[in-house]
């Protein structure tokens, strides 16, 4: 019996009981007390029953609170040469990154999970540090990242291979040295030490409030760079066989199944052929939740009707999160922002409650100063006249922005059908 049914039971046992109960004699009513006591209504319920008390007090239990956390995601995390020579300190080596997402600290602390792709290495000065097009940065950005409350990290990307082999086990030792990562229990995807340790989904599960959640990644590519012969595993591709493989076997572990797709063309607006074939795909597969990257521009985020499931939700890419790219359409990025809940009681049915986009401003200044990403609601016409590309007159000020929104996603930046619950 539920305990919702059994709240009900005992309502109907007490508002019957007064008119009843003057028929009886004391022996029967000492049995009817035993009868209800076996139906599991307290003695306290029974006593209130009686002809001379007042009317009983609704006697109702609350249902258990069902189990609800948000997740938020950002997009391409992209280091250039500029980003790395504004966040230089005095002290050798030492880099400040955290000054350019101050502003979006509050954003990602107020969710239980959140994810970003770090588009480019961060695998330190042994590895030289470069920009385009072989990316290569100070690990000091993974420790912004841990700061800035991210606690998943996504690897999978065309630039993981910029900087050979060694660079990715750098950066592999690097995530396992943070105590950080520990402490959080932050999950690092798309790069794998061994064939055991990709085989091993069970690690990609990161739980926050009673609700697992899974997590997978792949990439399209490393940008024409192979992997080493003797590691295919290294970095997770886009291998339908083989991600069919790890989807099946993480989805009975986990509540709520997340994929992150490295995918799409460069600075287009609509998914291509191949990202709707591949969200189809995931769909099918059983998978909750996309979270898309790597255009470097905002493309749309859709519902995916599912068979006796709620739809799969999939943004298709969340833009640049932080870049020096030079076009105004690469500075206005997203973040994600999904609401899940689990019940508290049998069958423990998850779902979507709420999904959105949150626009995101990356600004900067002349001579690639003051960089910083703002939420797109906090981001004044005063700020938008001293960004370097409304300098350049690349665009008009704050309608600009607003403008290429409805053009990707229309009058709401939520998927449509909103439907989400089972
Ligand atoms: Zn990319």
């Amino acid at each position: 019996m539920t305990i919702l049914n059994l709240a009900a039971k005992r309502r109907t046992a007490a508002a019957g009981a007064p008119a009843a109960a003057k028929l009886f004699s004391a022996r029967f009513f000492s049995g009817l007390i035993l009868l209800l006591a076996l139906l599991g209504v307290s003695c306290a319920t029974v006593k209130k029953t009686q002809p001379s008390a007042a009317p009983p007090p609704e006697l109702v239990l609350a249902p258990p609170e069902d189990y609800r956390i948000t997740m938020a995601a950002v997009g391409d995390n992209l280091i250039h040469i500029e980003l790395i020579d504004n966040a230089r300190t005095e002290a050798e080596d030492v880099f400040d990154f955290d000054k350019y997402y101050t502003r979006i600290v509050p954003l990602i602390k107020n969710a239980d999970i959140a994810f970003i792709n770090q588009e480019t290495m961060i695998a330190g000065v042994e590895f030289g540090y470069s920009g385009y097009p072989l990316f290569n940065g100070p690990k000091d950005i993974g420790k912004t990242i841990l700061k800035s409350g991210f606690n998943v990290i996504n690897h999978a990307t065309n630039h993981t291979m910029d900087k050979g082999e060694e660079a990715v086990f750098e950066v592999m030792d690097f995530w396992d040295d943070q105590p950080l990562v520990a402490e959080k229990n932050a999950l690092v995807l798309g790069i794998n030490r061994s064939p055991q340790q990709r085989d091993n989904v069970e690690r990609n599960i990161i739980e926050k409030n009673n609700i697992k959640i899974g997590f997978l990644a792949y990439t399209y590519g490393t940008n024409g760079i192979p992997l080493p012969k003797d590691k295919p595993f290294l970095v997770s591709l886009t291998d339908t066989a083989l991600m069919k493989k790890e989807i099946d076997a993480l989805r009975p572990l986990c509540d709520f199944l997340v994929v992150s797709m490295h995918w799409g063309n460069e600075y287009e607006y609509t998914p291509s052929n191949r990202q709707e074939e591949l969200a189809l795909f995931l769909a099918e597969c059983g998978v909750d939740l996309v979270i898309g990257h790597h255009p470097h521009v905002l493309q749309p985020i859709r519902a995916i009707a599912r068979e006796n499931a709620p739809p799969m939700i999939c943004f298709f890419s969340l833009g640049n999160f932080l870049s020096a790219q030079k076009e105004p359409q690469r500075i206005l990025g997203g973040m994600m922002r999904v609401s899940i809940k689990k019940e508290a009681a049998p069958p423990y049915r998850v779902s979507i409650e709420d999904a959105e986009l949150i626009p995101l401003v990356a600004h900067y200044e002349n001579d690639h100063k003051n960089f910083s990403v703002y939420p797109l609601s906090d981001y004044t016409e005063k700020d938008a006249e001293r960004h370097f590309l409304r300098q350049k007159n690349k665009f008009s000020g704050i309608s600009y922005f607003h403008e290429l929104l409805n053009d990707v996603f229309g009058q709401q930046l939520k998927p449509a059908p909103l439907n989400f619950t089972r």
